[in-house]
């Protein structure tokens, strides 16, 4: 039997030996049962299901090397950035994490509650299911994590103290390079549809303006330790059933500026929007799940903005923040930052060397050229316009602008109606 004080990485026998040997979770007699389950790059994902009582736990490994290649290292450090996240993330806001059981620095894995009762949003949201519940989830999630990591917040050697241990180079470097860097010339590791090549290179690469700003943009995700991010907040980081929200996967967590995960959330509700603009037949189920996309959309800004603006009130300490004035001034700093990142996001999904598959799996090339045009003409205006975009309704425009570019009549659902904002109370 292996005695697990080097590291290596699992097999799903080895698993099942670990949880025996290192855990105290399963009853003695439990019958155990392993699966790889994960879907990534650079993780292993083991479910341990007892066959007696049907409890179960998820163990994540953190690999040394990529799936794909041997060639790309990633340090499973990794593991503990993600283990201590989830930690703090579940005490800030309770309920949106899993819970974290143990998290063993040696064999660089960690041991969760097992979320199989929920589904991954960007499978739901690519079969137009509807979460009435996530605006209102993922601003309290957003509002905690964000807001309670920042200086305005907690004491300022304890943030210091906090930015060191949340201190993830290769993680950063590779947003540095996949979201900052790559999309924005013609760099040989994008991945570019060639149906959507001319316009890249005429719209985005052979745009200096854009350059200046994605550089000043780079610059600012290096330098601003302003909150705790979670640091890939996509749709396929978020587990959701209709009455539950959970934020998983926060390996890529540090120190940066507060909206780049609000931009994330925005990007890849838009994704699901143009997907189901392409993919939805029937006129008027179409026109119903896009009016839920943007109110989903608008209500996550405004939301956020109101959450923020309370929990501002209720929680700072840092002295100088009370200044009349400097709570608007922050909370539009962080909205400018949440443009932006949301427009790097929906650029370099489609530039750049991962996909998202709401729009890969657009099958028509015409349609999915047309898809990937709208998604780079609304991210090249979040970037641009920053400095402009702040309501909801902001947000919301720059996508019905970006569509009607390129698609006309009534094809597509693009009625300006007010957004009333839905809450749970
Ligand atoms: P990676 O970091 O490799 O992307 P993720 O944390 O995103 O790994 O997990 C990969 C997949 O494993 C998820 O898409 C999901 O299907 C499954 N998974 C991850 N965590 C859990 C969990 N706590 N409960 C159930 N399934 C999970
Ligand atoms: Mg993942």
């Amino acid at each position: 039997m292996k005695d697990f004080t080097t590291y290596f990485t699992m097999t799903e026998q080895d698993v099942i030996e670990y949880v025996q040997k290192k855990l105290d979770i399963f009853e003695q007699n439990a019958e155990l049962e392993c699966r790889e389950i994960g879907d990534g790059n650079l993780n292993y994902v083991f479910r341990v299901v007892d066959q007696n009582s049907g409890q179960s736990v998820i163990i994540k490994q953190a690999g040394p090397v990529a799936r794909i290649s041997d060639a790309f290292k990633v340090s499973p450090d990794r593991n503990r950035i993600e283990s201590e996240a989830l930690k703090l993330q579940g005490e800030l806001a309770p309920g949106f994490v899993p819970k974290v059981y143990s998290y063993d620095p040696i064999m660089n894995c960690c041991v969760m509650d097992d979320l199989s009762d929920h589904e991954i949003m960007r499978t739901a949201l690519l079969k137009h299911k509807k979460f009435p519940l996530f605006a209102d989830h993922i601003t309290t999630f957003l509002v905690n994590t964000l807001l309670l990591t920042s200086d305005a917040v907690i004491d300022h050697k304890e943030k210091k103290a906090l930015v060191q241990k949340f201190t993830n180079p290769e993680l950063c470097e590779i947003t540095e390079d996949l979201v900052y860097t790559e999309p924005f010339y013609d760099c040989e590791q994008n991945d570019v549809f060639p149906e959507t090549r001319e316009f890249i290179r005429e719209e985005i690469w052979n745009d200096s303006k854009l350059a200046l700003e994605t550089a000043k943009l780079k610059f600012d995700f290096m330098t601003k330790a302003q909150s705790l991010l979670h640091g890939d907040l996509h749709t396929g980081s978020i587990f959701i059933k209709e009455d539950s929200t959970k934020i998983i996967d926060p390996e890529f967590a540090f120190y940066g500026p507060a909206g780049f995960d609000i931009g994330n959330v925005i990007a890849n509700l838009f994704f699901a929007y143009v997907n189901a603009s392409f993919t939805i037949e029937d006129q008027e189920t179409k026109e119903d799940y896009l009016q839920y996309i943007q109110q989903t959309i608008s209500d996550v800004i405004e939301l956020f903005t109101k959450k923020f603006l309370h929990a501002w009130d209720e929680n700072i300490k840092e002295r100088t923040a009370s200044a009349p004035s400097f709570k608007e001034w922050y909370l539009n700093s962080i909205l400018e930052d949440a443009s932006a990142a949301a427009g790097l996001e929906l650029c370099r999904r489609i530039i750049g060397i991962a996909h998202v598959k709401d729009i890969t799996s657009i099958e028509n090339k015409e349609s999915r050229a047309l898809a990937e045009k709208i998604c780079l003409t609304a991210g090249k205006t979040f970037i641009l316009e920053r400095a402009n975009i702040r309501t909801g309704d902001d947000f919301v425009n720059v996508l019905l602008q970006s569509v009607r570019k390129f698609i006309e009549g009534e094809k597509f659902y693009d009625s300006s109606k007010s957004h009333s904002i839905r809450t749970t109370g």
